[in-house]
């Protein structure tokens, strides 16, 4: 069994090797094809979901579909939408959520938010695959459908988690929006050093993790506030440690003299 730590220390290396823009350029295609987004409910977000079953599927994972249904307000009509989940080996009693939204907004075709943390998903989950680690926890990939609605996917996976279910869950990473034209490394305060809201118990650790890596290699980076928008609120509000990262979204980056 390949050392974790070790495996760890490549990952850098190993990423800058991967097709990560490929995932980008899948996506963008099947919005082209699809009306022009890839919004939960819809065709684009079903060719979406398809694309990273396939993708899933190929590195020997079994992907599933958690489908629930909610009140579309402006269709007057029950709705089905879905996450999409795939788990490694390794222990459920602590369970490690790496999650990102696969759902686009109505307005585009949803690139940077959120391909861009589809993409880095799948590819960690394939590198795991094709690299043989073997995580003494297990991790849970996660899809969510319905972010750009109120959150819907990762509230609903969260609101039927059973008490036992939370306690196993050691922490949610959420990639939303990483790969800006004009980024920055934003990292979720999790300590609430920089914007006073820390995160549940374990969310200090988590931010620790990304700044020392970050550190280590040279890039700056800073924190970034958990304002609900994106789908880590459900877990924070449950108590379960939450991090990860960020590169920017409406703001522009400036030179600070
Ligand atoms: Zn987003």
């Amino acid at each position: 069994m390949p050392a974790l730590g070790v495996k760890a220390g490549e990952v850098r290396e190993a990423f800058a090797k991967r097709n990560l823009i490929g995932h980008l350029q899948a996506l963008q295609k099947i919005a082209d094809e699809e009306g022009g987004n890839r919004t939960a409910g819809t065709s684009g977000y079903e060719a979406s979901a398809r694309y990273v079953e396939d993708q899933l599927r190929a590195a020997g994972y079994t992907p599933i579909r958690h489908v629930f249904t909610y009140w579309d307000e402006d269709q007057e009509a029950d709705r089905e939408i879905f996450n999409i989940l795939a788990d490694t080996a390794g222990s459920e009693e602590h369970t490690i959520v790496v999650g990102g939204h696969l759902d686009s907004v109505s307005e585009g075709p949803g690139i940077n938010d959120n391909a861009s943390g589809v993409a880095a998903i799948i590819e960690t989950a394939r590198w795991m695959a094709e690299t043989g680690v073997q995580p003494k926890n297990r991790v849970r990939f996660a899809f969510w459908g319905g972010e750009e609605i109120d959150l819907l996917g990762s509230q609903h996976y969260v609101d039927a988690l059973n008490q036992r279910e939370i306690a196993q869950t050691a922490l949610n990473s959420n990639l939303d929006m990483v790969a800006s034209p004009n980024g920055g490394r934003f990292i979720h305060d999790g300590d609430g050093s920089r914007y006073g809201d820390a995160g549940p118990p374990g969310s200090q650790e988590i931010e620790t993790l990304f700044r020392d890596y970050f550190a280590k290699n040279s890039l700056p980076a800073e924190a970034t506030v958990f304002d609900g928008g994106s789908d880590y609120e459900p877990f924070l509000r449950a108590g379960i440690a939450v991090g990860g990262l960020f590169t920017g979204d409406v703001g522009t980056k400036r030179q600070i003299k």
